[in-house]
């Protein structure tokens, strides 16, 4: 059985390129007759808010993109929340400290962005932090100070990860070159999103992941996470963004193109209908359900570039 997800970050209210990413991520499991698993993101305390959960819930809702599993719902990976999910990740930070795959890393966020950004003629470094080569010993001897306390961070091989999304094509990595030594926890203890999101999906049995093309380039890292934790990764969909006419990516600050707004404005139909044509599985901006389009889905259809928005269609 297939199982597809929609995994929202509660930050804000939905908007326009967050629903696109919603509807493209309910058609493909739809259309496979999977199983829908809708997991709340908000593991960062500062940003997440309950309320925003509850009135994302409801934004889906409205435009009838329903779930089978998750938020709300239950379901057999409880829970759907990952602020209640901090146990587990620690069993596999505990998993991964055994093979000798995470470090402690004192380096302040200055420090790192002046250790990676390479003086003009230097090739870029592999990636390595400096807090990787403490031995046993200074690295406890560090810890006993009680400076502030360490974030951890993959120790990633000099190996290339090649994998090919399902919409996207071929698309290949060098962990070390490309992307370095990554963030697994936070230094004030909150899991960063990478190890958080490559358990979650594990372990909630997700075999197809759909989300917005900003996340290619965090997929080579969930696959090598995935590989050492023991876990067969899924397959991966990256959506197109949908851009502003200035070719900026469409944010939470645009504020006539969030759900409150758009609710305003439109029907679920008519917003369905007006994204489906953007998005090439309509001829005509025509009001549709979501439900209606689920037979004719194809990523075939989907553009593989960016989109740009027609301001006055919304
Ligand atoms: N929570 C992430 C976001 O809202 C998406 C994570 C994912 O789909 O892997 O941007």
């Amino acid at each position: 059985m297939e199982r597809g997800r929609f995994a929202p970050s509660p930050s804000g209210r939905m908007h326009l390129g967050n629903l696109m990413t919603a509807l493209l991520a309910w058609l493909d499991v739809r259309h496979v007759g999977g199983t829908m698993v809708l997991r709340m993101e908000d593991l960062d305390p500062e940003r997440c808010r309950e309320e925003y959960a509850v009135q994302l819930a409801r934004d889906l809702q409205w435009l009838g993109l329903d779930w089978d599993e998750g938020y709300e719902r239950g379901g057999p990976h409880e829970p759907y929340r990952q602020s209640e999910r901090s146990g587990i990740y620690r069993q596999h930070l505990e998993k991964l400290e055994m093979q000798g795959l995470i470090y402690p890393c004192w380096c302040t966020r200055a420090q790192r962005l002046a250790a990676s950004a390479p003086h003009p003629g230097e090739q870029r470094g592999d990636g390595a932090c400096p807090c990787r080569s403490l031995t046993a010993a200074e690295r406890e001897a560090r810890l006993q100070t009680g400076e502030r306390p360490p974030s951890l961070r993959a120790a990633v091989p000099a190996e290339e990860i090649v994998f090919v999304d399902g919409h996207c094509g071929p698309y290949r990595e060098a962990l070390a070159r490309d992307c370095g030594d990554f963030l697994v926890r936070r230094s004030d203890g909150v899991c960063a999103y990478q190890l958080a999101v490559t358990v979650d999906d594990a372990l909630m049995g997700i075999t197809r992941v759909v989300r917005g093309r900003d996340l290619l380039s965090s997929t080579p890292r969930q696959i090598w996470l995935h590989r050492e934790l023991g876990y067969e990764p899924p397959r991966y969909f990256h959506t197109p963004l949908l851009l502003a006419e200035d070719g900026r990516r469409l944010s939470k600050r645009e504020k006539d193109l969030d759900l409150g707004a758009l609710r305003q404005r439109f029907t679920p139909e008519e917003l369905i209908g007006r994204l489906a044509f953007l998005v090439g599985l309509l001829d005509q901006p025509a009001p549709v359900s979501a439900g209606e389009l689920i037979k004719e889905f194809s990523w075939e259809k989907i553009p593989k570039q960016d989109i740009v928005l027609p301001k006055e269609m919304f």
